[in-house]
């Protein structure tokens, strides 16, 4: 196909600067049979433990492709829409450089981001480090690094509270050698912000977690609404996770 020839570029990733963002106009700049890559897009690849978007590429027919995920390509910066399956022969007929309007599944990211923001909010209430994380429409989970118990009620009602003071969700940008003077902004440990573009993003919940992230946040804790603590299991002698689900009312 029209893969080995295209040039390496870094798909704009328009879901950095605003996730609320839910389609955008792009042009197809590679396809396989691994996926399509666009010349920029609204999907959120899978990384940093949240799950990849699905959504679909409306094509200037009226017909559309459906995308089941979404995945970092082998190079860096690259951002690849895997189709759903079923589609095959219509994702061959495609070309490069054909317009798509790229359309996520905003019902399914939107949980993602309340979730996601519901972990950063974890993080405050559990001072320890995070060796694992796992943010997807249903649940989400974390593992701390520690040996102490964590008490379910209190979690829950410490999320009860941050979620009811509304706090705003903003980001900034400062550079990788500022984040090496400030190693302590680094909460994860199986999670490392991304790097090599010379700048790191740090997401801040006002007055409650600062950390370097790359997801995707609502922009205030009240937008999380009610979220459970279904939850929460010594997976190790130095890991305990703790899992979140919504309200299913
Ligand atoms: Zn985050």
């Amino acid at each position: 196909m029209n893969t080995a020839d295209a040039p390496a570029r870094a798909t704009l990733e328009l879901f950095r600067e605003d996730a609320y963002r839910r389609d955008c106009v792009a042009r197809i700049v590679a396809l396989d049979a691994g996926g399509l890559r666009l010349d920029g897009t609204v999907f959120y690849p899978h990384g940093g433990g949240q799950a990849g978007d699905r959504g679909a590429l409306l094509l200037a027919d009226g017909s559309h492709i459906e995308i089941a995920d979404t995945r970092k390509g082998e190079r860096s910066g690259e951002i690849v829409h895997v189709p759903a399956p079923g589609q095959e022969a219509r994702v061959a007929a495609l070309r490069v450089g054909t317009e798509v309007m790229a359309r996520i599944d905003w019902a399914r990211r939107h949980r993602h981001m309340r979730f996601h923001t519901a972990t950063h909010l974890l993080c405050a209430l559990v001072p320890h480090p995070v060796d694992g994380c796992s943010i997807t429409a249903d649940y989400a989970r974390l593992d701390f690094h520690m040996t102490e118990p964590l008490d379910k009620a209190a979690l829950a009602a410490g999320l009860a509270r941050l979620v009811a003071q509304a706090h705003a969700v903003s980001q900034r940008w400062i550079s990788e050698a500022e984040l090496d003077a400030r190693a302590g902004l680094v909460r994860s440990m199986s999670v490392q912000p991304p790097r090599g573009f010379g700048l790191i993003r740090l997401v801040e919940v006002e007055g409650v977690d600062l950390q370097p992230c790359g997801g995707t946040h609502v922009a205030n804790t009240a937008e999380i609404g009610t979220v459970l603590v279904t939850k929460i299991e010594k997976k190790s002698a130095s890991t305990r996770r703790v899992v979140l689900g919504f309200d299913p009312a």
